[in-house]
């Protein structure tokens, strides 16, 4: 699971972040939504370490993601995160893309790293793509390619930054299901979505946002069907 207490982030005098707290359990699918700015990327992102926090503690996979002695390298190893824009090294191969960092930052065996790549590239149905470049690939494959990535790192913990918002509208349900049954397994999730009708299928819980604080979270049919908070039923209007 994840344990987020009383997360802060500035950029210079701008208060992203005011004090985020969230717990995830393991296996629960969390969606956070909320206004662009609101700073639900930058909670993402304070998570892997991508940013670095200004007040607060984040635990993840017994690491203490915002110790500034954590290994990086280990913690992230803990923590998937797939982004709008795929983020695939473009002069590898899919399969390459897949056991780089297992193989290079983590020194797992090449032969077992394969293995469990080529799984995961079947699991995604890029079984055959294993061979192809980024480029050769539909933006959907592109981002399924992603998630094996992130899988054949045994992560505890998936991160999802709008993975579908850059896709082609017929292939956004490809990897929306490839969600679906990652969560159904088991994945402890979380997604930043504005995919609301998958939400409120797939999450456990809905967290809004809304200027850098939690104004109101509960289970997906009460948020998104009966919110309570004027902010969140505003956000609510404008996106369903
Ligand atoms: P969106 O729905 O548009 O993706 P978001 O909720 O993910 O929005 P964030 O990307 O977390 O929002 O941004 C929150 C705030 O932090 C915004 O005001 C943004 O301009 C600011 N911000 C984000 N990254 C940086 C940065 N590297 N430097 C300065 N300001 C930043
Ligand atoms: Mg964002």
């Amino acid at each position: 699971g994840v344990s987020i207490k009383d997360l802060r982030k500035s950029y210079g005098t701008n208060e992203v972040l005011k004090g985020i707290n969230l717990d995830i359990q393991p296996g629960e699918v969390v969606c956070l939504i909320g206004p662009s700015g609101s700073g639900k990327s930058t909670v993402l992102r304070c998570v892997n370490r991508l940013e670095t926090a200004n007040g607060g503690t984040i635990e993840v996979g017994g690491f203490e993601t915002t110790d500034p002695e954590v290994d990086i390298d280990k913690m992230r190893q803990k923590v998937g995160m797939v982004f709008q824009q795929f983020n695939l090294f473009p002069h590898l191969t899919v399969l390459e893309n897949c056991t780089i960092s297992p193989v290079k930052v983590l020194k797992k065996s090449a032969a077992e790293t394969k293995a469990k790549a080529l799984k995961n590239l079947a699991a995604v149905g890029l079984g055959d793509f294993g061979h192809r470049y980024p480029d050769q690939l539909s933006g959907g494959q592109q981002q399924r390619v992603a998630i094996a990535r992130a899988l054949t790192m045994d992560p505890e913990l998936m991160l999802f930054d709008e993975p579908t918002s850059a896709l082609d509208p017929e292939t956004v349900g490809d990897v929306l299901a490839i969600m679906r049954r990652l969560a159904q397994d088991g994945m402890t999730m979380l997604v930043v979505t504005h995919e609301m009708a998958f939400a409120r299928e797939v999450a456990d819980r809905v967290v809004f946002m809304d200027q850098g604080i939690v104004v109101e979270q509960g289970p997906a049919e009460q948020v998104i069907a009966n919110p309570q908070q004027p902010r969140t039923q505003d956000f609510l209007k404008r996106v369903l």
